[in-house]
């Protein structure tokens, strides 16, 4: 495993008493830097975008279906056929015995990861090396892991040499393991999960909810990039999970998907970002309030709350902010507004919430209520994320399009907040179709805005 950065000019791996592995930088390295940049192991498409090259991740107009099994799509005849020698070739027998019915992207993941195992000896040292964190897992995740590797197998039995990898069920199941505590959530460039994959140096990058660094995914390759100014010597970090969340919550999700509980700065400290993430403040001086005896009290205001409506309203904004949720958009809007009072703007799930009533809004067409949520969302973002964090980049992005659809718009403050997105996804995607798009409207704003003068 060590031998995955030999060689590289701007990391290396070392071993901390505390921490084990960790990933050092050996250079000075600012905003948008990258810090690694790493090919995947093995990736698949999820299932609802299962219209992506199953190469690239890229979606085409006119996307290619394997005319063999039917059951993948390619961008061109160019991905289509790198993917047929690299893995396809094995994997197309696979598929097309199951015959249409929907394969978990876990199951394709181990079955590429199967593939790539026997035709490449290095893949299967690799794949040796990684964490699985055997011994931590609770009964229930492993009894879940065992139903999965009884359809994998099933999957796996049409190629002979791909069933006899494993030969006992437990060495399936520690593939399982390693995919839950370092697969990568694969991103398109408004970071919306599109697939999951394996990148193993990427992986060797540990975690911390202040992180100096961000993943985001190009044609299927990872790329680590600084949003922070990271001296030599300092340890590189991303993050496992979403940031605008309370300690608590993070802490949870870390400890039930990989076995650790974070020590960062905010961690130890939370402090008014953790208060203002979960806590209910005063509804006039936005105070937090305190609790006394099943309700909430400003101590300042005469305002108080029973900590039972609290529960209700964050529960509500939490159930309503998921997919799936009802779409009646006045009951979203009363939710929101209704944990808005509550909880202020700051809070995760008002956070949530108003993203999707956000969405919603642009879809239907009511642009004016979208860009007053996008402002407050905005208020939220820059005070919850580092200054060049991609969400941020690109809901500045969003906001400008918006403000743009006014009439009279003010024009000096559209080609700000466009150069101040610029900026930031230029660090966190570097040169792309996103970032393009975003020259083409900074172009545009600023002959209007000479025009205008
Ligand atoms: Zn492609
Ligand atoms: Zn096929
Ligand atoms: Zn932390
Ligand atoms: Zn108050």
């Amino acid at each position: 495993m060590e031998g995955l950065l030999e060689g590289n000019h701007d990391v290396s791996l070392e071993q901390d008493e505390v921490k084990g592995r960790t990933v050092i930088s050996k250079r000075s390295l600012q905003p948008g830097d990258i810090v690694l940049h790493c090919q995947p192991l093995v990736a698949v498409p999820n299932a609802e975008n299962h219209q992506l090259c199953s190469r690239c991740f890229r979606q085409a107009a006119k996307p290619l279906r394997c005319s063999r099994c039917k059951m993948i799509f390619y961008c061109g005849s160019n991905c289509q056929k790198k993917d047929w020698t690299s893995f396809h070739k094995r994997e197309c027998p696979l598929l097309a015995a199951v015959h249409s019915q929907i394969v978990p992207p876990t199951i394709r993941l181990l079955g590429r990861l199967a593939i790539a195992m026997v035709d490449r000896p290095s893949s299967r040292e690799v794949v040796d090396h990684m964490m699985d964190h055997r011994g931590k897992w609770t009964e229930k995740q492993m009894q879940v892991y065992a139903q999965m590797s009884v359809f994998a197998t099933q999957y796996l039995s049409p190629d002979e040499g791909l069933r006899d990898l494993f030969q006992h069920a437990s060495h399936m199941i520690r593939i399982f393991c390693i995919f839950s505590c370092n697969n990568f959530n694969v991103s398109d460039q408004s970071m919306n999960h599109v697939g999951i994959g394996l990148y193993p140096e990427a992986a060797l990058i540990n975690h911390s909810c202040d992180c100096n660094s961000v993943a985001t995914f190009s044609d299927g390759e990872a790329f680590i990039r600084s949003v922070k100014h990271i001296p030599p010597g300092q340890e590189i970090t991303i993050n496992y999970i979403e940031l605008a969340s309370s300690k608590e919550n993070r802490n949870s999700i870390l400890s039930s998907n990989f076995h650790f509980v974070c020590h960062c700065d905010l961690c130890q400290s939370g402090g008014d970002r953790d208060a203002r993430l979960s806590q209910p403040s005063c509804n006039k001086c936005r105070r937090f309030l305190k609790r006394e005896e099943g309700a909430y009290r400003c101590k300042v205001c005469a305002y108080s709350i029973s900590s039972t409506r609290c529960d209700d309203v964050m529960d509500k904004c939490r159930n309503m902010s998921e997919r799936g949720a009802t779409d009646h958009v006045p009951s979203l809007r009363s939710a929101l507004k209704e944990g808005e009072e509550v909880f202020g703007i700051y809070n995760e799930f008002v956070i949530l919430l108003k993203n999707r009533l956000i969405k919603m809004s642009i879809e239907g067409s009511q642009f004016q209520e979208a860009t007053l949520m996008s402002e407050s969302l905005l208020e939220a973002y820059e005070y919850l994320y580092p200054s060049y964090w991609p969400l941020l980049g690109l809901q500045l992005f969003m906001h400008a399009k918006l403000l743009r659809l006014e009439e009279n718009c003010d024009l000096k403050r559209v080609s700000e907040i466009l150069r101040r997105a610029h900026s930031i996804l230029m660090s966190s995607h570097g040169r792309c179709k996103l970032t393009l798009e975003l020259d083409d409207l900074c172009r545009e704003t600023e002959a209007e805005l000479n025009h205008r003068r």
